[in-house]
C-alpha cells in the first residue's frame, strides 16, 4: 500500500440546486477518509455558464488542495463517488451540473490517459479554476507559468465575480443586501 502522501489540487463546480451547500458538503465528503487530508480551501467564485442550454444558472467554483495516499485512479474514483452522491437531479447533456469534481494536478504526474489526464487538459485556460487557485497558492505553476498569470489571460476571466453568499447582485452589494 502507498503510504506516501501526494499533494493534489481538486476543482469543484456546481450550477444547480443549493450550489453553495453542495460545494461545502462535497469538500467535507472528499476529505472524509483518512487517505485524504485537507490542506487548503479557496474562496468561492461565480462564473457564467459557457455552452449548453441558454439561461442556466451561474456556476460556483472553488479549488481545494489535499494530500493523499490514494493512487491517481483511486482518487478519481473517490471524486466520482462524491459527484454521484450529489447527482440527484435529472441531467441534461452539457446542462446544469449538481456537482463536478476534477483533478487538476496530482503531484507532478503527467498522464495522457483519457480516463485521467494530468495536469487536467483544460485547466490552463479556465479562469474559474486558475483564479481561486491563485488566491490560495500564488506560487503555484501550471505548464511552467504562474496560475494567476494564466488566469488573467483566460477568456472567461472577465466573467468571474466573487461570491459573497448573497447570490446574484448587480454591481457592489449594499450593506445588508440579500
Ligand atoms: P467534464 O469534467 O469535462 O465536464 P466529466 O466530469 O463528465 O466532464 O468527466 C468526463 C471524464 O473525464 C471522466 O469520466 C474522467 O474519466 C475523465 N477525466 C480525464 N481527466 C480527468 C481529470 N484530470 N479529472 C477528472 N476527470 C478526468
Ligand atoms: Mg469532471
Amino acid at each position: 500500500m502507498n503510504t506516501q502522501y501526494t499533494r493534489a489540487v481538486l476543482a469543484l463546480g456546481s450550477n444547480l440546486g443549493e450550489r453553495n451547500d453542495t460545494l461545502s458538503e462535497a469538500v467535507a465528503d472528499l476529505v472524509d477518509r483518512p487517505e485524504v487530508r485537507l490542506l487548503v480551501v479557496s474562496p468561492v467564485v461565480q462564473t457564467k455558464a459557457v455552452g449548453g442550454p441558454a439561461g442556466q444558472p451561474d456556476f460556483l467554483n472553488m479549488v481545494i488542495s489535499v494530500e493523499t495516499t490514494l493512487e491517481p485512479l483511486e482518487l478519481l474514483r473517490h471524486c466520482q463517488a462524491v459527484e454521484n452522491k450529489h447527482h440527484r437531479v435529472r441531467e441534461v447533456h452539457w446542462g446544469p451540473r449538481t456537482l463536478d469534481v476534477d483533478i487538476i494536478v496530482y503531484g507532478d504526474l503527467v498522464s495522457t490517459d483519457p480516463a485521467l489526464t494530468l495536469p487536467h487538459p483544460r485547466a490552463a485556460e479556465r479562469a474559474f479554476v486558475l483564479y481561486p487557485w491563485s488566491l490560495v497558492e500564488p506560487a503555484a505553476t501550471l505548464n511552467g507559468q504562474r496560475v494567476g498569470e494564466l488566469a488573467a489571460k483566460a477568456a472567461d476571466y472577465p466573467d468571474l465575480t466573487p461570491f459573497d453568499g448573497f447570490g446574484d447582485f448587480d454591481g457592489m452589494p449594499t450593506a445588508g443586501a440579500v
